[in-house]
């Protein structure tokens, strides 16, 4: 039976990797590998259905091993509970023969694809974000392309989430990792059509579904193109730094305190608040904002600041604030690229470490979520 024979690695046991793991596991999968080198946490059950109240602090790949046990006790369950690097990538993948790429960072991605490639594996990828997700397989043989070829360059750090975590709703991570599971099996069967395609699903679009038809891998892609240059150096390549560092790099975005001074800690702003007629601004989702706020804030959600001054922020100096300092600091450079000259003079500044700071330095009793 070649489901029972199948060996399939799942990296990232969490919104997509559950899941994956728990319908590959009923159907019979006979070795899953999983990566994982985080802990479980009490805000990811929603969405990371394998997971347990009574295991929060465990190792999620433990945590998932033992649910996929419980569901199918002859399955052998590989934990590797690492963080994978292009130090140990190799080994680790090499001993399975699907990878699923159920993780939510770039240079994993990219990382997950030069390994694949230089395996010759087939790579079922999926990604979710909000009521977004995607799905697509890559490297099938002999002509699918790579991650690489549809995506030569990474995003700018800033735009692949912010402010720690989007959000996610947990049955768009269902329905992409169920669907991961259901290509691992096509492949295994051999009922994958062995065409790319990148799947676009969307809980509010209407329809939910798009299926974007792909091309066949770039001559020129660096890692799976005809110059085969990559193969050997994925030991070499610093991943995180390709995709531009772990944290977006605000100071080289110019966007750290100058000698103009454009940030200010949590004590700052309390002091300041004091003395003179400063607007709080905060860049946080309405929903966030209705939540708890600052009193005397206004909101303007970071993706409805357009690159004008709002004409509902009064005159005065501004401190912007988020959740934890990201969001903000796009928000004040935002406004200042966007002062007319008339408001040269208007001071805009963010506040470093943002709310949760706040509650940290300067009022223990502000929810800290
Ligand atoms: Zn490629």
């Amino acid at each position: 039976m070649k489901l029972r024979e199948a060996k399939v690695v799942v990296v990232g046991a969490g919104g997509l990797g559950c899941p994956a793991l728990q319908y590959l596991a009923a159907a019979g999968i006979g070795t899953l590998g999983i990566v994982d080198h985080d802990v479980v946490d009490l805000s990811n059950l929603q969405r990371q259905i394998l997971h347990r109240e009574k295991r929060i602090g465990e190792l999620k790949a433990e945590s998932a091993a033992s649910a996929i046990r419980e569901i199918n006790s002859s399955i052998i369950a590989q934990v590797h509970p690492v963080t994978l690097t292009s130090l140990n990538a190799r080994d680790i993948l090499s001993q399975y023969d699907v990878i699923l790429d159920c993780t939510d960072n770039a240079p994993v991605r990219y990382l997950l694809s030069d390994s694949a490639v230089a395996l010759g594996k087939p790579l079922v990828s999926g990604a979710a974000m909000k009521y977004d997700g995607q799905l697509c397989t890559y490297n099938l043989q002999p002509n699918g392309p790579c991650y690489r070829c549809i995506f030569p360059k990474p995003p700018a750090p800033e735009l692949i989430g912010s402010c720690e975590d989007s959000g996610i709703l947990g049955a768009v991570t269902g329905i992409v990792g169920t669907l991961q599971a259901l290509q691992t099996i096509k492949l295994i069967t051999g009922q994958h059509e062995q065409n790319a395609s990148l799947l676009l699903f969307s809980a509010l679009g209407m329809p939910p579904f798009r299926s974007v038809r792909l091309r066949q891998k770039r001559e020129n892609c660096p890692a799976c193109g005809a110059s085969d240059g990559r193969a050997g150096a994925i030991e070499e390549t610093d991943y995180v730094a390709f995709c531009g560092g772990n944290q977006p790099n605000w100071e080289a975005r110019g966007l750290l305190p100058g000698p103009t001074g454009s940030r200010m800690t949590p004590f700052e702003v309390q002091t300041a608040l004091s003395h003179a007629q400063w607007t709080i601004l905060d860049v946080r989702s309405r929903a966030e904002f209705s939540i708890c706020h600052l009193k005397d804030s206004i909101n303007i959600p970071l993706q409805e600041l357009a690159h004008d001054i709002p004409p509902t922020l009064p005159l005065g100096p501004v401190v912007v604030v988020c959740r934890l300092g990201n969001d903000s600091q796009i928000a004040a450079s935002r406004l200042r690229e966007a002062r007319s000259d008339g408001e040269n003079e208007r001071i805009i500044v963010d506040m470093i470490g943002g709310l949760r700071e706040w509650s940290k330095d300067v009022d223990p009793l502000f929810p800290v979520y």
